[in-house]
């Protein structure tokens, strides 16, 4: 897979080293188990469609704890935090106008669109080994054209069935959907990595959209408040950026 890395400018991202460093340690373990559950689910016959240059999912909404968007922030540039920024925006407008979560879905993949950092040329994820849980533990079934958005909408209603009995007969699906369901499964460690560590560390722990919280990580103010454990403060902060909104930005206490 080809990647395309520039300098980072992380100058301005505090480290944060004990929240950062639980999930990096949960990333590790999560390679090392799913890398032998693929090679025993491939010696036993199943299939992964996912490659290099294959992106269909990367314009669905990606939900992160700061923990993870902090890893992120600290290793983008400038510019790529730029365009980050613009994408959080473009998912704060389908936020606020999206009627309910299956419209707020459609658009997001449909309209708000490929996270900024896919290079569209190559298909391949330019910041690859800072990419969200959710980037790691998404493997298909079945080829790639399940996951696109458009797929599912315009396929017709015999197509829908037969879909449904070849996910059934799929070994590693959850008779659902397509995905690979014991890989998400084996990524629960590291989502309660990252709210234990933010828990132990600030007090609080912070969840939302991954270009939204990207954007806020990088942002001193909002980290300062999140340092102090204080949400409100944090709240009123992105409330100031225009990056508040309940669908993209919330808290727990501990
Ligand atoms: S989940 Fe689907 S679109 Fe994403 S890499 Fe795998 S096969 Fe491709
Ligand atoms: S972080 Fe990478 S893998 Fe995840 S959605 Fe963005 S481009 Fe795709």
């Amino acid at each position: 897979m080809t990647r395309h890395f520039s300098t980072p400018s992380s100058a301005s991202v505090l480290p944060h080293a004990a929240v950062t460093d639980a999930v990096k340690r949960g990333y590790a373990r999560y390679t090392r188990q799913s890398g032998a559950w693929l090679k025993g689910y491939e010696q036993r016959g199943g299939r992964v469609f996912c490659g290099a240059g294959c992106f269909g999912c990367c314009n669905m909404p990606i939900r992160v704890s700061l923990a993870e968007a902090l890893i992120t922030a600290q290793a983008l540039t400038d510019t790529e935090a730029a365009r980050m920024e613009a994408h959080a925006r473009a998912v704060l407008a389908n936020a606020r106008s999206a009627p309910d979560d299956d419209t707020y879905v459609d658009r997001h993949r449909r309209e708000v669109g490929y996270c900024p950092l896919l290079n569209r040329e190559s298909g391949s994820c330019s910041r690859y080994d800072v990419r969200p849980t959710r980037c790691r533990d998404t493997f298909s079934a079945l080829p790639a054209r399940y996951c696109a958005a458009e797929t599912w909408d315009d396929m017709p209603r015999r197509e829908r069935e037969e879909y449904r009995r070849e996910v059934a007969r799929t070994p590693g699906t959850d008779g659902e959907v397509h995905y690979i369901a014991p890989l998400e499964h084996l990524s629960e460690p590291v989502w309660a990595a990252a709210a234990k560590a933010m828990r132990q560390q600030w007090g609080l722990e912070a969840w939302g959209d991954f270009w939204v919280l990207t954007t806020l990580a990088r942002d001193a103010a909002f980290m300062a408040q999140i340092g102090r454990g204080d949400a409100r403060g944090a709240w009123k902060v992105a409330q100031s950026r225009g990056l508040a909104h309940s669908t993209v930005l919330e808290f727990g206490w501990a």
